[in-house]
This record gives C-alpha cells, structure tokens and sequence, in this order.
C-alpha cells in the first residue's frame, strides 16, 4: 500500500518513549523521527512493516504549539538531543507520562494509585542547556579528510564536526580547538577505527561546576604521548585547566577510555562538590554528569529514606560513593557496594575528604556481596554490628539501566528494611523491579521523577518503598 520513500502527510498525536512522532493514516501507524505531538508534517517513508513503518520529516507544514527552535544547529543530525525541538515543559510532561506509563504497562500499578503517590517532575529551572560537566569527542578525518573533533552521527559512526555543543560547557569548544592546532603542527594523527591506526581517538573533557576546575584527558592508540609540552602550551592558552592527562587504549573496541591514565600537567584529578560534599574526579571515576539536577535527586533520596541519626543503611551500587556520603551525614553507619574497584578506592577517598568515617564499602557484585553477607551473619546476635549490617533499616538501589538482579530484589527482601528507596535511570526496568518488591512486601509510598538530561529521552525517578507489616503497625 504505502512504498519506500514516498512522500505522504499525517497529525501527529503521540510521541514514543524514544522521542519519535507517532500518526496514523488509515489504522496503519507511522513514526516519525523529528516529529513533535501536534505538528502536521510531510514526511518521507523509511522502512515499512505490516502494521507500521518509519519516516523522517520532509517539511514541518503546520507547527505544533510545543515546536520551538533547537539552540544547537545540528540538533537533529547529531542525535544525541532526541527532543530539543519541543518546548522544556512539554519535555517534562513527556517524561512524567513515560514513567507512569511503563509503571502502568510494565509494573502493573493502578493509574490512580500511581497519580496519589506521584510527585511533581523536578525539572531544571535556569537555562536548561549547558548542563553536562562531562564530554567525550571522538577525532577524527571528515570524508574530505579533514581532521574533526565532534560526535558520532546518529547511530553510526561517522564523526559529525560539532563547533559548540549546548549541553556541554563553553569551554569545549577553544579546548577541542586547542587540541586539533597542537595535532596539525606536531603532525599527530587521529584514530581511525576501521585499519585500527593512528594516535589519538577521543578527547575527554571534565568540569567541576562548583570549583569551576577542568580537566582534559586524550585517549591514544600509543604506548605514550609525543610532543606533550606543545601540547599543554596549547591547551593552557585557550583556558585555565587544573589537570591534563591521557589514557592509553590500544584495543579494538567502542569502549572509551583506557583501564589507567598519566598525568602530564597539573593535579591527577579536580575536585567538586555537591551540596557540602566534596569528590575527587579523576578522568576514570563515574560521576553524576548533571551537577544540578544530581543534587535535587540526592535530596530526594534522603528525604525517602527518612534517616533520624542511627539508622544502618546500605547503598546498593554505590559508584565513588556519593549517594552513600549524602547518607552518611544522617545516618548511623552506611555500606556501600559497587562492582567497579578503582570507584570503591575513590569512594573511600571522598569518605576520608569528607570526614566521614561511618562508612565501609565492598567491591562486587552488589547481589552477591549481600547474599554472601547474609549467609554468612545468619547466626549473629542481635546485638552485635554483624547483625545490624544484614538487618538495615534502609537500603538505598541505584542501578544501571538493566535494573537490579534478581537475587539481589530477593536478599533485600530477606533483608526486610523498613524502607526502599529505589533511584532508577530507566522506568521500564524500575517498573518490572518494582512489582517483585510489592508482590514482596512493600508499598510503594510516593516517587519522584528528576530531569537529569535535558532534551534527551532520558529520564530518572526517585521511589520511596516501605514495608507492608510496618506500615500497618503505625
Ligand atoms: N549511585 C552512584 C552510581 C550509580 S550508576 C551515583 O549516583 O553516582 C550505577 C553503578 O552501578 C555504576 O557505578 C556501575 O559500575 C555499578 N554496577 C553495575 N552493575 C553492578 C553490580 N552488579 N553490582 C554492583 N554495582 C554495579
């Protein structure tokens, strides 16, 4: 019926959980990427399938009231910004939607339940843009041959030349400028991926937001760097950075970064602080990459996890350790669990910094460190730290995308806190997690969802849990 790059017109009036415009012409659904709800478009025909195919916009003939004009120019080659074309507030609404709609789909929760226990959207309340304190370029040659720095375009890997990315920092820009002069006059190569050849492959850029401190890092297809001074006479012209340094990655792979760096100017790592906590950052770390928004979603979690000054209280994949220190000035003692050693080392570094020393943290795996400790505490007596640390009174869960493992769901509920609170990067894993610690005991009391990325599809959610036989007893 329909064919291949066709030219067709359709309302659209839906978005998808991944950004796309959503019409329909005679029951058949297309979506339509760089559409927005309430635009009318002409749109070309992509790829077909029985009862639904893709397209992309041709012409927006009448705009949406959400339409506004994307900040950066290449918003909609680049992709990394799947919806910097509707307004911030629709955004939200957006994301709100995505949340209890897979809580719904997913988690079987009642609508009415979930808008009881919902809170508002903690959105951004500047300047939405400009939020990240990280970026990662990859350099490269353009098909002219040109040497670029920028990212890779849509899903592929053709490196796209960014001059200013919105969402990074201003800084980027002289510093990537920087980088590509010192690698046209010391004759150094870019990486390219396909014949594995040439030096250097990304250029990581880092900035404290509270400290003001940057850090550039090169990630290089070398044993070492050349020409380093020329290279930090170059970088130190543009702006004031704390720390220079680069990683060596020598492998085939699409991982960044190299397992270890080398400082060549300044400091090894830049500080930051969220709140009044300070973290050390080192070019390796994992780190919140919105600053702002982190310290909402933080105070969130705090205020979920309702802490009085004694509690016994674990944070289940814990990164370098932030959310555990945030607890930590609350708390009785908090443990942490984190799968990545060099995060855990940092971790026990910022406790240190922060002068907190009711913390301990473990490597693993946060599902095997809890069930192996629960084992092995099984006959401890009340009384004694062994017990406490297997009875805690809250467990703190912040998972990667893919959500938390089964056996960790179950050892928290052996565990029986009195309070979850579940932090989550992706709300249809929360959705499916969440189920399993209702049909286990707990209620789900209230949730917050947090924009910590900006016209992007991303969205976090902040849930507070507790269990059921508690809650009656109160
Ligand atoms: N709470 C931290 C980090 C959250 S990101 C913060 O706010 O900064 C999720 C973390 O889980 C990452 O640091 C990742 O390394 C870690 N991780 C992934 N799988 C894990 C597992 N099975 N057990 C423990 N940690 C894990």
């Amino acid at each position: 019926m329909y064919v291949k790059n066709q030219l067709l017109e359709v309302e659209i009036t839906d978005i998808t959980n991944d950004g796309e415009g959503v019409g329909k012409l005679d029951g058949y659904t297309f979506f339509i990427k760089d559409a927005l709800i309430g635009d009318h478009v002409q749109f070309i025909v992509t790829k077909l399938k029985k009862t639904y195919g893709y397209g992309k916009v041709k012409t927006v003939i009448t705009p949406s009231k959400y339409r506004v004009k994307a900040k950066c120019p290449d918003a909609r080659r680049c992709g990394g910004c799947q919806i910097q074309e509707l307004s911030y507030e629709r955004q939200l609404e957006f994301k709100r939607d995505k949340v209890i709609n897979n809580l719904i789909r997913l988690g079987g929760f009642e609508r009415e339940f979930l808008e009881s226990a919902e809170e508002p959207i903690m959105g951004m309340k500047d300047d939405c843009f400009r939020y990240r304190n990280k970026a990662q370029f990859p350099i490269g040659y353009d098909r002219q041959g040109n040497l670029v720095a920028g990212f890779y375009a849509g899903r592929t890997h053709d490196i796209m030349p960014i001059d200013d990315c919105m969402i990074g920092v201003k800084e980027n820009k002289d510093i990537l400028q920087a980088v590509l002069e010192w690698m046209k006059s010391c004759g150094i190569s870019a990486y390219d991926e396909v014949c594995h050849k040439g030096t250097v492959r990304h250029v990581l850029i880092k900035k404290g937001f509270a400290s003001g401190e940057l850090m550039v890092c090169l990630v290089i297809n070398a044993d070492r760097l050349i020409k380093e001074k020329e290279l930090i006479d170059s970088l130190l012209s543009v702006a004031d950075i704390k720390s220079i340094s680069y990683s060596v990655n020598r492998e085939k792979t699409n991982v960044i970064m190299g397992d270890s760096y080398k400082t060549i100017y300044g400091s090894d790592t830049i500080t930051d602080s969220i709140g009044n906590l300070k973290f050390k950052i080192s070019p390796l770390s994992f780190y919140q990459v919105n600053p702002v928004q982190t310290r909402k979603l933080y105070e969130k979690a705090l205020e979920y996890a309702d802490l009085t000054g004694n509690e016994t209280v674990w944070d289940l994949y814990c990164g370098i350790g932030t959310i555990s220190l945030f607890l930590a000035q609350k708390a009785g003692h908090v443990y942490g669990v984190e799968i990545v050693s060099q995060a855990i080392e940092d971790a026990r570094e910022n406790a240190k910094l922060n002068k907190l020393d009711n913390t301990d943290f473990f490597v693993g795996k946060a599902e095997e460190v809890i069930d192996k400790l629960c084992e092995k505490n099984k006959d401890s007596r009340e009384d004694t730290d062994e017990y406490r640390m297997t009875h805690p009174d809250v467990i703190v869960v912040d998972p990667p995308r893919k959500g938390c493992d089964e056996l960790c769901l179950n050892t928290m509920l052996k565990m029986s806190p009195d309070r979850i609170v579940y932090v989550s990067c992706d709300s249809a894993t929360l959705a499916r997690d969440l189920r399993i610690l209702c049909d286990g005991g707990y209620v789900m009391q209230s949730f917050a969802p947090c924009d910590m990325f900006a016209h992007t599809v991303h969205c976090e959610t902040v849930v507070r849990l507790s269990r059921k036989n508690n809650e009656q007893s109160e």
